[in-house]
């Protein structure tokens, strides 16, 4: 199990401690829930002497999930870890749809205006609403984690693979093959460069092997420039035969393997907008900041023999991972939901105002996305739910619990136990 955020009587993160621990101190009334997700206690009685160690918070984005994980890098174990889910797709279609909607009104009835165009600009730096969610994503559990841990230092993986093992052209024999450091950077690099599929036949999804274009044993090199990507089967069908040779029925395909292999390793492969935007907000919280790339924690992650998963990820990012100590760790996971929209008259699918609705979120001190508890004593729904309530300005209100959805327990029967956030969370 994760273990349970502690805070002093002046909201000062104190170290994490085990679960049993907590509910003995919640049993002995000594402490109170402070917040259910992720869950923290908070003391009754002061402990401003207690020892506080240091945590390093350890972060793996990605598209579509970022793995989080505290470790204490002393003792090596993973105190918490959570997957974070970005909605960056939905974002992405929402503003197509409110696009195509726009555009048709914009140019109706509008030929004495001026014709406007190109007159858009945007600030440096600038990302589009999807991908920057992801970085504000991050940024709030930084800091919300920064309020319940010590944390002192940050790791984050910047880049897929590093270039400063690339820029050795000549890498040697052994290197780039199964075990070192520099093999795991240069296969990293490869995936990308070959697109993740094999350069003869293009199948995809199935293991790689390291390939050389012109054969070692006729005089090729073991330059980064030489080396491609193929499936076992082609991989043996080519054997030690040239390139020339193996792809002599197939000019055009032949033509595109030597072009794509005299491609410079360029470093806009590796370059990655939202992860630099990303490093720029967790240095501006002071912390020290290690950058790691992707073949690190690969070779890290398989060193220790650990499963691939997102929050096992981010615990083997950077150099500074020490042997982990990863067990019955059980992830949180947390799902961004946003908070709703802002639009008074929603619009059918033709962009046709539809019907008006209110701008009340707060209907009887609840709102939408509220986890709660329901006790209902009568009726026909008798029993004890909990989950993230859908309310109704009428208090006739739906729960979506572990097993369905619940409709139509009144807000009488209620109380939250973890007010919107703008997440929803599951283990
Ligand atoms: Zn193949």
């Amino acid at each position: 199990m994760c273990k349970v955020f502690v805070l002093d009587t002046d909201k000062r993160p104190l170290d994490p401690i085990h679960s049993a621990q907590a509910r003995l101190l919640l049993r002995n009334k000594k402490a109170a829930v402070y917040r259910r997700f992720p869950f923290a206690i908070i003391l009754k009685e002061s402990r401003s002497d207690s020892p506080v160690s240091s945590i390093r918070l350890k972060i793996d984005p990605g598209a579509k999930i970022t793995g989080i994980a505290l470790v204490n890098d002393s003792t090596g174990e993973v105190v918490f870890a959570a997957e974070l889910k970005h909605r960056g797709f939905a974002i992405r279609d929402a503003l197509t749809s409110r696009r195509q909607l726009r555009r048709s009104r914009r140019n109706r009835k509008t030929r004495y205006r001026k014709p406007r165009f190109l007159n858009r600009t945007k600030p440096e730096g600038w990302l589009s609403p999807s991908l920057m969610s992801r970085v504000h994503n991050v940024e709030s559990w930084v800091n919300r984690l920064r309020k319940f841990a010590p944390i002192t230092a940050i790791s984050v993986e910047l880049v897929k693979f590093d270039m400063q093992l690339m820029r050795n052209p000549e890498i040697e024999g052994k290197e780039y093959q199964q075990g070192t450091l520099a093999g795991y950077e240069t296969r990293e690099y490869l995936l990308e460069k070959w697109n993740r599929q094999c350069a003869y036949c293009g199948v995809k999804d199935v293991p790689f092997q390291v390939e050389h274009i012109h054969p070692r044993s006729k005089g090729g090199s073991n330059s980064i420039t030489n080396l491609t990507l193929s499936c076992e089967k082609c991989n043996v069908k080519k054997g030690t035969k040239d390139i020339k040779d193996f792809l002599k029925k197939d000019p055009t395909k032949l033509q595109k393997i030597l072009a794509q292999a005299k491609k410079p390793a360029s470093d806009a492969a590796a370059v990655n907008a939202t992860r630099y935007k990303l490093l720029g907000v967790l240095k501006s919280t002071g912390l020290p900041v290690e950058c790691g790339s992707g073949g690190l924690t690969k070779f890290n992650r398989t060193n220790q023999g650990l499963p691939k998963t997102h929050w096992i990820d981010a615990a083997c990012v950077g150099q500074s991972t020490p042997t982990l100590n990863t067990k019955s760790i059980k992830a949180l996971l947390i799902t961004a939901n946003g908070h709703g929209i802002r639009e008074m008259c929603g619009t059918d699918k033709f962009g046709f105002p539809s019907r008006h609705r209110t701008n009340k979120q707060i209907h009887f001190g609840f709102q939408t996305g509220d986890i709660i508890k329901a006790v209902v004593t009568s009726g026909k729904k008798v029993g004890e739910y909990v989950g993230r309530v859908l309310c109704r300005a009428t208090g006739s209100f739906d729960i979506a619990t572990k097993t369905g959805r619940i409709a139509g327990i009144s807000y009488k029967y209620c109380s939250a136990i973890h007010k919107k956030d703008g997440y929803s969370y599951g283990v």
